[in-house]
């Protein structure tokens, strides 16, 4: 399972940075192209942070839409799928966003 090896990967950097610090919230972006499924990472999440310093913490999941720019029309159009076609009916595209997958930021309690 894909998204338990990137969640857990997640965990291992937020430890590795904060330590034994009590975290509260994490908050991930995770772009609509990235072929992550965010719903399997909120799953993976609560698994993974039992018995650590990110026991209960909430998870807030941004999912930026993708976008991309047509190199036949000069276009830019938003992609919410993997099909990388502009509306001109070229598929000579370059991807602008929508690939991100990235810790946006994290929030640690007070002892
Ligand atoms: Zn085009």
């Amino acid at each position: 399972m894909h998204e338990m090896a990137i969640t857990q990967s997640v965990l291992d950097a937020i430890v590795a940075r904060l330590g034994e610090a009590p975290v509260t919230c994490v908050r991930l972006e995770i772009g609509r192209l990235s072929g992550v499924v965010p719903d399997s990472v909120r799953f993976c999440f609560d698994v993974l942070c039992a018995g650590t310093s990110l026991e209960g913490a909430r998870l807030d999941i941004a999912e930026p839409a993708g976008r991309a720019r047509c190199r036949d029309c000069g276009g830019e159009f938003t992609l919410d799928d993997f099909i990388l076609l502009c509306p001109c009916g070229s598929a000579d595209v370059s991807v602008l966003a929508g690939r991100e997958l990235r810790i946006a930021s994290v929030e640690v309690g007070h002892v």
